[in-house]
């Protein structure tokens, strides 16, 4: 009788690197005060939920969805200036474009590179799709040391990098000279990823057209649909029909082409939700900065990074008393003592701001 080798385990199995990996963390929100995610704290702008839902009940989910999306992509070029000449590439979130980016350059090797502090996506599907993650720390005020940046290029030749502006979680934007430095000195593909261009005054999404290796991602989870899934890449027919080949079929369901199509052609009113966050963003700085002791840092996001002495205690006494913001002060050393706290409806801002004072005052 032959023997039967051991049944595989997930530990024997599964790569080392996916292993070592914890999951992506999301924290339990019931019942609280959320404002840890970035979303829009605004329901649908006034009728537009009811005309929603005689559309999605029209729609038909017995069918396979519109495999190019066409309709949601004409409304997309509607609502944004996005340049003739490129092409648009649909995301189930902006999470997955990063995905099929990687998935398109991974050979064995190949870096992905960003800047450090930034979204923790690009270095987990950098180990996904068994990459080499490479970064370049950002300076103690999180600009970006334009020089470091150049040398990390020089010694990595990342095959893809990722620059967002504003970045999360500092809220900073970069300069466009910059960016175009970047890209210059880039061997492979810059993204620069615009998650946050509603809030702030910036937009690239001009430059697929003028620079041949730079491409342009946005998503639509900040503006109000963080529920649709639903982010987009802007760049040359030439590298979208070759990631377009990676892309699942279907990836962006029925509801989401139907209702995202039908919010776009009323983006007016989701840009002026952007702007009332905007508005409501700086109100909420001061306020912050009328807290003795903290350092609130400069945003074009609709969110707010702030140092205060003892931050983990604070986020645990905000937690206490129902205000979820998010703890970011052992992500990076650079980061010591910082929470990152999204810009909700002026209440919850106004519970926010006197949570924490309690909070303060209770560590005495
Ligand atoms: C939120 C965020 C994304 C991802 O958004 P999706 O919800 O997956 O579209 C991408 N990049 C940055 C910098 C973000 O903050």
């Amino acid at each position: 009788m032959s023997a039967h080798p051991a049944p595989a385990t997930p530990q024997s199995l599964i790569r080392p690197e996916v292993l070592a990996l914890s999951a992506y963390h999301v924290a339990d929100a019931s019942g609280m005060v959320k404002l840890d995610a970035m979303e829009n704290p605004y329901p649908l702008p006034e009728g537009l939920a009811a005309e929603l839902g005689a559309l999605l009940g029209a729609a038909p989910i017995n069918r396979y969805p519109a495999a190019d999306a066409q309709a949601l992509k004409d409304a997309i070029r509607r609502a944004l200036d996005v340049p003739a000449g490129c092409d648009i590439l649909l995301g189930n979130g902006s999470d997955e474009i990063i995905q099929l980016l990687a998935m398109a350059v991974a050979r064995p090797g190949a870096v992905l590179a960003s800047i450090d502090p930034t979204f923790v996506m690009f270095r987990m599907i950098a180990t996904f799709t068994g990459m080499r993650y490479a970064s370049c720390p950002l300076r103690a005020d999180f600009s970006l040391d334009l020089d470091a940046v150049l040398r990390m290029l020089e010694a990595e030749r990342p095959a893809l990098v990722f620059l967002p502006t504003p970045n999360n979680p500092t809220g900073n934007p970069f300069a466009r000279a910059d960016i175009e430095r970047i890209a210059a000195a880039t061997p492979g593909l810059l993204v620069v990823d615009e998650a946050y261009y509603a809030f702030g005054d910036s937009s690239f999404l001009d430059l697929p057209a003028r620079l041949p290796n730079v491409l342009v991602m946005r998503t639509f989870s900040k503006l109000g649909m963080a529920g649709l899934r639903l982010g987009f890449l802007v760049g040359a027919p030439a590298w979208l029909a070759e990631l377009d080949k990676l892309r699942l079929p279907y990836n962006v369901n029925v509801l989401t082409q139907v209702a995202a199509t039908r919010l776009l052609d009323s983006y007016d009113a989701l840009a002026a939700q952007a702007a009332t966050l905007r508005a409501d963003r700086s109100k909420l700085a001061d306020a912050l900065r009328a807290i003795p002791g903290t350092e609130v840092f400069p945003s074009d996001a609709n969110f707010l990074l702030f140092r205060i002495p003892r931050a983990a205690a604070l986020f645990d006494g905000l937690a206490a008393r129902g205000v979820l913001v998010k703890n970011v002060s052992r992500a990076h050393p650079l980061l010591a003592d910082c929470l990152r706290v999204t810009v909700g409806t002026p209440a919850e801002n106004v519970r926010f701001v006197a949570a924490l004072r309690e909070a303060v005052a209770d560590l005495g």
